[in-house]
């Protein structure tokens, strides 16, 4: 087993690693950028080495830096956390060639699933239906026109590279479809130095569905069920349970076959989620992320398996530990996405935490770096907690999380606690009645209430 892992992230996921790391005995080193020096995983870890100014890009994103300080330090291996390098392949690669161990997949899946042109090509070979689109890339000098029909309206246009919600646009006819491939070209290329797009139909109902999986060198792969996304703003997640209120025994076990058999073919290793919008009782993969998720705590909470744990242990290249048959769904978890943000406009509220008051009790979990007199600093992402909340039935765990997000209270900045506040009592929530535009469609409804 690695003696030292070098953690190259920040916030509550740096937190999450260095946790599962010092009970299983590894000691641990934290980056930090100079806006992070008080940040609770730099105070926390057993080493901190400080990689660069406040720009991401600077020093989470600095390959260089955070090699260095792995070198200088004298880590085994690196564990990328989620955004920032967790997807590069170039970085998994430098880090081998260091003589270190990343902690995820091959650079080959990197690459292979981080276009998600050649992802779903590959979803395809492995026997997984995907969303009906283009083969390939949209030639933007081609008929897109006559692609844009032969898939049917409304489209999506979508960067071969995207991820966070970016470079997407909706065509609904063929008088939005110029401005819709132009504008998804120009966000792809700003986001991710990649103008390529691919066009998808555009779902009207569907819900997201992600399987999570994981696989060690041995050959070994696991389901650990699905987790319903379908609570979203601009393409991002908000609210998310484990299991969905709208998936059967049967159709998990479908998926989840379908799935493992398709990872064991690829030969893959290391914790994986596969995405799929879910519409009238089919699945269609749209993408698939090679990395833990934020969401993966409902998870742990549904199977009993702290899933970091794990994902270190087939890095250093043990088996897993448990088949799919010792993996037992047990109750019902909701995890509720805490930014720095207004309820209501959505502006990012960075500044500093003046009273802060962690829900608990049974079932109560919350991952978070933050404390009282905490400086959110303006530079990263809004996420600052997750309030992640088990219950033996999916009753149970909602009146639970109504109860826990009574008792949070964080005062100096805005957040979405008022949001999810509401969440948990609207009448399409409690039944589990929604779908990916449930959301946004329910915001809009309650501005136009409220200006009325
Ligand atoms: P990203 O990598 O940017 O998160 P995804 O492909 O995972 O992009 O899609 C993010 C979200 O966008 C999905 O969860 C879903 O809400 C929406 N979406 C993606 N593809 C489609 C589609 N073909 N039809 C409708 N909504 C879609």
């Amino acid at each position: 087993m690695f003696k030292k892992i070098l953690i190259a992230n920040r916030g509550e996921i740096a937190l999450r690693i260095l946790r599962s790391c010092r009970e299983m005995g590894i000691q641990t080193v934290a980056v930090h950028s100079v806006a992070d020096s008080d940040a609770m995983h730099v105070r926390l870890a057993d080493e901190s080495v400080c990689i660069g100014p406040a720009p991401s890009r600077e020093s989470y994103l600095n390959m260089h830096a955070i090699l260095s300080a792995a070198d200088v330090c004298g880590v085994d291996a690196i564990h990328p956390g989620v955004g920032f390098l967790s997807e590069n392949a170039a970085f998994a690669e430098m880090v081998e060639e260091h003589d270190k161990v990343f902690i995820g997949p091959t650079p080959e899946h990197i690459r292979l699933m981080g276009d998600k042109i050649t992802a779903k090509e590959t979803a395809l070979k492995l026997g997984i239906p995907v969303v009906p689109g283009s083969q390939g890339a949209v030639d933007p000098d081609g008929d897109v026109p006559g692609l844009a029909q032969s898939i049917g309206y409304p489209v999506l246009i979508k960067a071969a590279s995207g991820g966070g919600g970016k470079g997407m646009k909706v065509a609904q006819n063929a008088a939005e479809l110029g401005e819709a491939l132009r504008f998804a070209r120009i966000e792809a290329k700003a986001c991710f130095g990649n103008d390529q797009v691919y066009m998808e139909k555009y779902l009207g109902q569907p819900r997201h569905i992600e399987m999570q999986i994981i696989a060690d060198s041995h050959g070994n792969v696991v389901h650990l069920g699905e987790r319903d996304c379908s609570l979203q703003r601009r393409h991002q997640k908000v609210w998310e349970e484990a299991p969905s209120p709208a998936i059967s025994p049967s159709a998990r076990k479908e998926l989840g076959d379908t799935v493992t058999k398709a990872i064991q073919t690829l030969g893959y290793r290391g914790v994986g989620t596969i995405e799929f919008l879910y519409e009238k009782g089919q699945f269609f993969f749209i993408e698939m992320n090679t990395r833990l998720q934020v969401e993966h705590p409902i998870t742990e909470m549904i199977t009993g398996i702290d899933l970091v744990r794990e994902q270190i242990r087939v890095a250093a290249g043990l088996p897993l530990s448990f088949s799919q048959e010792d993996v037992k769904f047990k109750g019902h978890a909701i995890e509720c996405r805490i930014n720095a943000e207004d309820s209501e406009t959505f502006m990012p509220s960075p500044g500093q935490i003046q009273d802060y008051v962690t829900p608990g009790g049974y079932g109560v979990r919350v991952d978070s770096a933050m404390y009282q007199g905490y400086k959110i600093p303006p530079h990263y992402d809004s996420l600052i907690a997750k309030l992640i909340v088990y219950g033996d039935t999916r009753e149970e765990c909602l009146a639970r999380v109504r109860r826990a997000l009574q008792e949070y209270a964080i005062t100096g900045v805005n957040t979405l606690l008022p949001l999810h506040r509401e969440l948990a009592e609207a009448a399409d929530v409690i039944s589990g009645d929604y779908d990916i535009h449930w959301l946004e469609k329910w915001l809009a409804a309650k501005a136009q209430s409220e200006a009325a």
